[in-house]
């Protein structure tokens, strides 16, 4: 043996003499110098003061025992590295896994076998000599002293024999004999999937081309469970640099292995579903971009779902409810995807999923309606009986999308598409789409410089008191002056404002605006107290933060009373989110601002709804007006008229063109009336003219 690390001095740790100086001779007579520690206090400051190359530790002393010493030892960054055998009475199992929690590295029993000790001496020598030589070289000292609790190991290439620690076969729950010292024992444990890149790692260091042997592989334990292991070593080789021997360390990973990978299956799924999230269905869409790239016949297809009415359901049955529709949908899309399609959820309730080696455009459209049928079949949950259904919108691959974004947006496009002709519809995303979406790009940036660049104006449509024929007040009508189109009426552009959310800053434009008109003509002519002017408001803008704060701001800048300014809105800012809608209709009501609610009768509207509201006033819609066909539709609409009075709510009658329209008003109880019949919208400096003139517009006589 005569490959012994160059090392002179060992601590013999013990509280009986006699064995102390058995133990001295006997490392006297192998070349060491001997340092002597009768308890374990002395034995910690001695290792730390000296650094010996090897510790021999008695469990049982005085002051300090064994383990305390072991651990004190491992935790002082001068000694961490030491090597420790601890000597013990008796073969005790459990003595000996605790001297190994401690940070043993060995052990041997007492009375000592001296031949065997030596042969054991040496190999934690050079075991641990390479164990550290691998830590320096990585400079991850600090792991030293954990390592010291790792399993070693020394194989001897000449004779193909493995010594395995004791420790080294109870990492994997053996017992001391139960593993023999053929190199077999070892790699026959190996996980099959593993095994080729250890041999390659194992052979590279061998054959000289690494300076160390490192490597993370699973290894069977006796339970049958694989536990990871990280492996490294050392090889000591002859003059001719052919590795003669290599020894090393094992340690248990697994946990570290099983936290890792947990966090990596967080950050690419959702929680709630454990499908794939936006991240991991990004990094595949993009695979199968680059796929088709590299292979033309490759072509694969990109479904976007949205559960249609979730928001309904989340918000009157609950998230719980919400959740396990989710859960619901998620499975019985699943169902109907093959194994390496991948069905993610983006978030919300939007899901999408990636269709691979596609044949044609018709096997994406069967499974689009067998989905769509599968998801449509009605399940209980907590007594509700659910018929979910979902708006998908398809893409299929395309030379032109070189990245996921790209697809996935033209999927999305689709899908709204879908959505706007009903419940439970999908939509291929085609060329007309592609120019939609470009254009509706391209009108956005063309809003927010025509709102900087004063390309918008107001015009003004009166408000006529049926009784008298007076015009009580106005209605403020956007209209964009178009450098190229001309005069722009809100349908062109209005639905463009309130999805990309530049309502919000034009809505605000539209107050001011008003104000100023407001006062430009209270100086240039008596208004009567109660006139007015209306101002439309969509949902974004209402349901914005500050949305009364700033009515409020806006009319104290101007110095106009509240009274001046009324408000319309639709029934869809209330639906969208009726708490907070209630919290600013009573705000402004509190103001002392009138609100009413706009084209009452173009869908399915409900008086009850609102009930117990702070509204004032109510305008029926001209469709819902003007499309009478027969006494019964009198009758209905002179009954909501009603209703509404019950309400305390007073009623405008819009969109009259024509003398029996107009009639028909008064008929119906409408208190006000507005439409072309009276007077079309006009600019602001035709409104002081007209009010001057005095003439009932239209010509109307009550
Ligand atoms: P609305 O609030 O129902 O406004 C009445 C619409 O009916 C106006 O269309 C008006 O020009 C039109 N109208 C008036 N009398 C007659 C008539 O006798 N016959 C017919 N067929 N139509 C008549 P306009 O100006 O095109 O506005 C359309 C919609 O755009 C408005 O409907 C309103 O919802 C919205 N809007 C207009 N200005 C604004 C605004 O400043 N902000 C917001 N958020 N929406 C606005
Ligand atoms: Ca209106
Ligand atoms: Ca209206």
């Amino acid at each position: 043996m005569t490959d012994i690390p160059s090392v002179s001095q060992a601590l013999v740790a013990d509280d009986d003499p006699t064995l102390r100086l058995l133990l001295s001779q006997a490392l006297g007579n192998w070349g060491y110098s001997v340092l002597e520690a009768s308890d374990g206090q002395q034995a910690v400051d001695m290792a730390i003061a000296h650094q010996p190359a090897i510790v021999f530790m008695d469990l049982l002393m005085p002051v300090l025992d064994g383990y305390a010493a072991c651990q004190a030892i491992r935790r002082s960054p001068e000694a961490a590295h030491i090597p420790i055998i601890v000597v013990t009475g008796r073969e005790d199992i459990e003595a000996i896994e605790a001297a190994f929690q401690a940070g043993a590295t060995d052990f041997t029993t007492k009375p000592i076998n001296w031949p065997l000790l030596r042969h054991r001496l040496q190999f934690v020598l050079r075991a641990s000599h390479a164990f550290r030589e691998v830590k320096a070289s990585e400079q991850r000292y600090a792991l030293a002293a954990r390592g010291a609790n790792d399993g070693l190991w020394d194989w001897d290439l000449l004779h193909n024999r493995i010594y395995f620690a004791p420790r080294w076969k109870q990492m994997l729950g053996h017992a001391e004999d139960a593993v023999g010292e053929d190199p077999s024992e070892w790699f026959k444990r190996v996980h099959p999937d593993d095994l080729p890149r250890l041999s390659n790692t194992l052979d590279e260091h061998l054959s000289g081309r690494s300076d160390h042997f490192e490597n993370e592989h699973r290894m069977l334990a006796a339970d049958g469970s694989y536990r990871w292991m990280l492996c490294r070593g050392l090889a000591i080789r002859d003059d001719l640099n052919t590795a003669m021997r290599i020894a090393g360390s094992q340690s248990d990973i697994t946990l570290r292995k099983q936290a890792e990978s947990q966090l990596a299956h967080d950050a690419y799924h959702d929680t709630l579903t454990q499908l794939p999230n936006r991240l991991l269905f990004h990094d595949r869409l993009q695979h199968a971009i680059r796929a088709a790239q590299r292979r033309p016949n490759f072509r694969f297809a990109v479904l976007f779902m949205d559960i249609d009415r979730f928001k309904v359901i989340n918000d009157s049955l609950g998230h719980p409810i919400g959740d396990r529709v989710i859960l619901e949908v998620a499975a019985r899309v699943g169902s109907c995807i093959r194994d390496n399609d991948t069905l993610s959820r983006l978030g919300g309730d939007e899901f999408t999923v990636l269709i691979e080696d596609i044949a044609d455009k018709e096997f994406v459209t069967d499974l689009v309606e067998r989905i769509q049928t599968v998801v449509g079949r009605p399940f209980q949950v907590d007594g509700h009986e659910l018929r979910p259904s979902l708006s998908i919108g398809v893409t299929l691959s395309h030379e032109r999308y070189e990245n996921a974004d790209e697809m996935l947006r033209d999927a999305d496009t689709a899908m709204y598409c879908a959505k706007k002709t009903g419940k439970g519809q999908f939509a291929l995303f085609d060329a007309e789409m592609h120019m939609q979406a470009l254009q509706s790009l391209m009108l956005e940036s063309e809003i927010r410089s025509a709102l900087s660049s004063g390309q918008f104006i107001l015009r003004f449509q009166p408000i006529v008191a049926m009784s008298s024929g007076r015009t009580v007040g106005l209605e403020a009508l956007l209209r964009w002056q178009h450098p190229r189109r001309g005069e722009l009426l809100p349908e062109a552009f209005l639905s463009s404002a309130e999805e990309t959310g530049l309502i919000v800053p034009l809505g605000r434009w539209v107050l001011r605006e008003t104000c100023r008109h407001l006062i430009d003509w209270e100086r240039s002519a008596p208004l009567p107290a109660d006139w007015f002017v209306s101002v439309n408001c969509s949902v974004r803008e209402f349901h914005h933060p500050n949305f009364a704060a700033d009515v409020e701001k806006i009319l104290e800048e101007h110095g106009l009373a509240p009274s001046r300014l009324r408000i319309e809105i639709t029934e869809q800012v209330i639906n969208h989110n009726r708490q907070s809608a209630e919290a600013v209709l009573k705000d402004l009501h509190r103001l002392g601002i009138r609100v009413g609610i706009d084209d009452f009768g173009s869908t399915a509207s409900t008086l009850s709804s609102l009930e117990n509201l702070p509204i004032d006033f109510l305008k029926i819609d001209r469709s819902f007006m003007h499309n009478v066909d027969g006494e019964n539709r009198m009758e209905l609409i002179k009954a909501v008229v009603t209703l509404v009075h019950k309400l305390n709510m007073f009623v405008v009658g819009e969109g009259s063109e024509t003398v029996a329209e107009v009639e028909r008003l008064s008929q119906l109880a409408c208190e006000f009336g507005q439409g072309n019949y009276f007077q079309k919208p006009v600019l602001a400096h035709e409104v002081v003219p007209m009010l001057l003139k005095g003439s009932l517009p239209g010509g109307y006589q009550p």
